[in-house]
């Protein structure tokens, strides 16, 4: 027997068409590249979608074509994201902070149709888009005003919405339909292509919006500083118009002082970003003295939270931190650390064990930890295995079928990750499966003692890798920036480690440097890392 419910398609632009009608007068506010503060509300940006969307179509685009965007969070983002997906197209976001070729490399295996690109990186496009065949339309996102000198065959965001048609009516097809595109970074080989759905995308923002998960209402004023480049700026494009909420787009400025500026003037509650970026805000915080009296959230994922991070956010600001975890091939959300009822009244360090864990998934995810011969590993809390995914916004294989390895016939994703699972389903991710360190046959999580490591009050940034070892394979080796005016020595750092791990744990030698090698999401890059290390040999 077949249900007698509506068959109501999935599709994003009934997001923007919801917030639209629903909360027409809430405001989407960005800093411009240009660099005044802009306003608009949900309803104006709706009614400019469609003229993108028409104005796409009007130029000979059509379901299917990638709209390739290299561009800041911005409302005028939004517009083209929402316009390209609302006449069946393909939003594709480009990371620009990868080189020039590898940019190149990805539009044209994406085979992108056309490019909109933010005045920061016109010139990034004059490098690229030659090498990009089937690019026919580029458009600048700005006035005609601002327009660049340029070499690009390109046109002013503003001049070629002009004459769009804001009653354009929306395209309708299948759910499972292609909204947008987007490429992992390839730390190892070539970068592969993550194709979300409508349907994917507009589940992952109702499993986002959940009290567990990111907890978003009309009340919430979100500041998403995590890119939308950056897997999807983790769906606040999709959750935050889903429930109303006003959205900060913070434009070019993701230093401390710029951030400050809009979390205080815009009255934020709700942000997220990578913790690279809250290493910088909490160094203002420190410095001037400043403090967050309107902040009530902030989701600290892309790669561990560091305890100390926590611990100010909490202890000084007065801000709840929720460490989540998540890939690009997950919409990209995976597991979140909010407290349930068995957490919820610890305190003090207990509290803190338990938030240093990615935290549990929300409907939708599926997970499970598996040895080496695929066999399921028990959620004691303590057993490591490969982590595996699958849910309905989680990638079935990538653009162009490459990866097929990392999926498997029962639908499972292998993840690349290494986790232990409590009984409580709390996850905690040990290390990337590369990165974990193999010392005379047992584990020791790389993430974990560098985490402990900027807990040390002269340590800027750590970063620990496996070194060959002649006895015992591999052991830990401590790479450390300092911080500014500070001078540790390898035997402090080893006294403030020994007792918080085992023995055997502890790194065999600690190395100073200047800065470390970051991806082009802020991640410690430890591929590059290594190479850097190759002539090292320990003590
Ligand atoms: P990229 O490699 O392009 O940065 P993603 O942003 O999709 O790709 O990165 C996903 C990976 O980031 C995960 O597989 C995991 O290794 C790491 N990661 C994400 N969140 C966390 C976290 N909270 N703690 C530890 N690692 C994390």
């Amino acid at each position: 027997m077949q249900g007698l419910m509506q068959d109501w398609p999935l599709l994003c632009h009934k997001i923007l068409d919801h917030a639209a009608r629903q909360h027409g007068e809430r405001e989407v506010v960005t800093r411009t590249v240009e660099g005044a503060i802009a306003r608009t509300t949900y309803g104006a940006l709706a009614s400019r979608s469609r003229k993108v969307a028409s104005k796409l179509v009007q130029e000979g685009f059509g379901k299917g074509d990638r709209v390739a965007t290299l561009g800041w969070n911005t409302a005028r983002h939004l517009e083209v994201w929402y316009g390209a997906m609302g006449m069946g197209g393909v939003y594709h976001t480009l990371n620009p902070r990868l080189f020039p070729d590898q940019i190149a490399w990805i539009m044209n295996h994406a085979e992108d149709a056309c490019l909109f690109v933010d005045l920061t990186f016109v010139q990034l496009a004059e490098k690229i888009c030659p090498q990009v065949k089937t690019l026919r339309r580029i458009v600048i996102m700005t006035d005609s005003a601002n327009m660049p000198e340029t070499t690009l065959d390109a046109v002013a965001y503003e001049d070629w919405i002009a004459d769009g048609d804001e009653a354009f009516a929306w395209e309708s097809f299948e759910e499972t339909t292609a909204a947008g595109m987007c490429y992992t970074s390839g730390t190892t080989g070539d970068p592969k292509g993550v194709v979300y759905s409508h349907r994917s995308n507009v589940l992952h923002a109702m499993m986002a919006v959940q009290p567990d998960a990111m907890g978003l209402s009309a009340r919430d004023v979100v500041l998403p500083v995590v890119p939308m480049f950056h897997a999807n700026a983790w769906g606040l494009a999709q959750s935050a118009p889903m429930v109303g909420a006003k959205l900060v787009m913070p434009g070019p400025r993701l230093d401390g002082e710029g951030l400050y500026e809009m979390l205080d003037s815009e009255r934020v509650t709700f942000t997220a970003a990578v913790p690279t970026v809250w290493l910088m805000l909490l160094q203002y915080l420190e410095k001037t003295g400043k403090k967050l009296p309107h902040l009530r959230r902030v989701v600290i994922g892309g790669s561990a939270c560091p305890r100390s991070m926590t611990q100010k956010f909490q202890d000084i600001y007065d801000v709840e931190v929720i460490h989540a975890w998540g890939m690009t091939e997950m919409s990209p959300l995976g597991s979140l650390c909010s407290l349930k009822p068995e957490y919820e009244d610890l305190e003090g360090e207990a509290r803190l064990d338990i938030q240093d864990k990615q935290g549990h998934a929300p409907f939708g995810v599926e997970m499970r930890i598996v040895n080496d011969n695929g066999e399921e590993l028990p959620w004691d809390g303590k057993t490591f295995g490969r982590l595996q995914v699958r849910g309905p916004a989680v990638s079935s294989s990538y653009y162009g079928g490459a990866g097929a390895e990392q999926f498997d016939e029962e639908g499972w994703f292998d993840t690349g990750d290494v986790a232990h699972i409590d009984r409580y389903g709390y996850l905690k991710i040990t290390d990337r499966a590369k990165d974990v360190i193999k010392s005379g046959g047992e584990w020791i999580s790389t993430i974990e003692l560098e985490n402990l490591a900027v807990g040390h009050p002269e340590v800027a940034e750590a970063a620990v890798i496996g070194v060959h070892h002649p006895k015992w394979d591999e052991r830990p080796l401590l790479v450390v920036v300092k911080k500014e005016g500070c001078d540790p020595t390898r035997e402090d750092l080893i006294t403030f480690l020994s007792d918080k791990v085992a023995k055997w744990w502890l790194p065999d030698d600690v190395v100073f440097v200047d800065e470390l090698p970051h991806t082009a999401t802020g991640k410690i890059q430890k591929t590059t890392l290594r190479r850097q290390m190759e002539g090292y040999t320990l003590p």
